[in-house]
């Protein structure tokens, strides 16, 4: 399984065979090409993220930004050692970086914002987020001075949002776009049947975004139609799991690689006749489910034959710690009477009791039926999703408070292996390798192994002790390219009144 590795032959040859397949990677190579330097981890205990047992007493050999091999210390040729810069990490624990599996960075562009949750992100460990909806011209230049190490940043990966044209009523939608016509913009596009989708999705591709985002109101058989054309250029879907009218299983059906938030799967245990009856005009309000039912196992069994992965999100159930802000990672104000672009219909629970019940959504159809689903709704959907092996990514579509060293997915992973139940070593392949699957970047990253990016976190403590091991970070690597966290600064908070804050 592991592939080892003595000399430097082989060595030059991982280096040279660097996998290329992200755009991220491509950039890298035209950003310029260093010479190759190599840093050699020596003793850590490596859990590798590929579902194989703790090994002790390892050295990772890092060439340039890859991981050029794995092997025990004792195995380790002097030719190797030669001329590589040695970090001592005996008594420290070794993970592939952790993914951000579901954040908004740039709702409204705010630089010194992104910047501010970038930060605290990768200095504990995160090397990869995955943005879901926002300005693409912001991200990409996030993305572009994360690359090539202007601001210290995981590696940002973002979408190109499409839905259908009543999604573009909302202010939020209009925000980030702002100065275009949202719906009308390749990273915001108002999709119907009219749509020729090769070229929507031509457009998606051309401001470098890594994945489609499909949200409400989307039809079933549109989805059925945008899924192959966008495998057949080479980007990934990535949907809510409710994004009616389409319902979960059709979404399932389609064939996307990542469907977002468990309320959702409260959604899909509406049966289809009493779903259709609320389309129809005949039924509306609150129904009764059964998450046991038949509709939600075949949703599971779905997922699990297609892989696509859910990115439960309980982050964004509890509570919101960062008053002034949404409670979704955004950079942009909460605006009164609009709905979260986070949300689909029957999802915008507001737990916080301090807080009053947000008012209707604008664009929330005006008929239809919706389950309820709080926070221990979706806890209880996670948890039959992780029973029936459905892949699950670490993904918050939150974030901590302004004054937190830690960021929000270290909650996530908390909340994953406390609440749903999820052990120490499912949680840690949810925070990484499901990352990976759910951004169509498993190949490059997600593990630690040979021609993979060198995307490591060392750890004091054991990381299969518990969750709060995370806090014990001693060192984060990404891309070959080492951030102490003895030299992590939090920095001053983002101010409070940000641009376009409607008060
Ligand atoms: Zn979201």
């Amino acid at each position: 399984m592991r592939k080892r590795i003595a000399g430097l032959t082989l060595l030059a040859v991982l280096a040279s065979s660097a996998p290329l397949a992200s755009p991220l990677a491509a950039q890298a190579v035209s950003a310029g090409a260093q010479a190759p330097t190599r840093t050699i981890f020596v003793g850590a205990t490596v859990i590798d993220g590929t579902g194989a047992p703790a090994l002790p007493g390892m050295a990772i050999v890092v060439e340039g930004d890859v991981i050029a091999g794995i092997l025990p210390v004792e195995d380790l040729a002097a030719d190797v050692r030669e001329g590589a810069e040695i970090v001592d990490a005996s008594g420290w624990f070794a993970i592939p970086g952790l993914v951000e599996a579901h954040t908004h960075l740039a709702s409204v562009a705010d630089r010194a914002t992104a910047e501010f949750i970038l930060n605290r992100q990768l200095f504990a460990g995160v090397t990869t987020v995955r943005d879901m909806g926002g300005d693409a011209r912001a991200l990409i230049d996030l993305q572009r001075a994360s690359l090539v190490e202007e601001i210290p940043a995981p590696d940002l990966h973002f979408s190109a949002l499409m839905a259908g044209p009543g999604f573009f009523g909302n202010r939020r939608a209009a925000l980030a776009a702002a100065g275009e016509r949202t719906g009308a913009v390749p990273w915001l596009q108002a999709v119907t049947d009219e749509t020729d989708l090769a070229e929507a999705v031509t457009l998606a591709r051309g401001i470098w975004a890594t994945g489609i985002k499909v949200y409400f109101p989307f039809e079933g058989e549109l989805l059925g139609k945008l899924v192959p054309e966008a495998s057949r250029q080479g980007i990934s879907v990535w949907s809510h799991v409710s994004i009616g009218p389409a319902r979960p299983l059709q979404v399932a059906r389609a064939g996307v690689r990542s469907m977002a938030h468990s309320c959702g799967i409260v959604q899909a245990a509406i049966p289809d006749d009493v779903y259709r009856e609320g389309e129809e005009g005949t039924r509306s309000g609150v129904v009764e489910v059964d998450l046991n039912g038949p509709e939600v196992d075949t949703l599971f069994a779905t997922m699990k034959r297609n892989g696509a992965v859910l990115d439960p999100t309980l982050r964004v159930m509890v509570p919101r710690p960062w008053p002034g802000v949404a409670e979704s990672d955004t950079v942009g104000p909460e605006v009164p009477g609009v709905a979260d672009t986070a949300r689909g219909p029957g999802e915008a629970d507001n737990p916080d009791p301090e807080q009053p019940p947000p008012p209707p959504p604008a664009n929330t159809r005006p008929r239809g039926v919706v389950a309820d689903c709080g926070l221990e709704e979706a806890i209880e959907a996670t948890r039959l999703a992780y029973e029936a092996g459905v892949m699950i990514a670490a993904g918050t579509d939150g974030t901590s408070p302004p004054d937190s060293v830690f960021p929000a997915l270290h909650e996530e992973i908390r909340y994953l292996h406390e609440w749903v139940g999820m052990t120490m070593m499912d949680v840690l392949t949810a925070a990484t390798r499901h990352g990976a699957v759910a951004l169509g970047r498993e190949d490059t990253i997600g593990t630690l192994e040979p021609g993979k990016h060198a995307n490591i976190v060392f750890l004091r403590q054991d990381p299969l002790a518990g969750p709060g091991s995370l806090r014990s970070v001693e060192l984060t690597v990404k891309r070959g390219r080492l951030y102490y966290r003895r030299d992590f600064v939090l920095g001053a908070p983002p101010r409070p009144g940000l641009p376009g804050e409607v008060r």
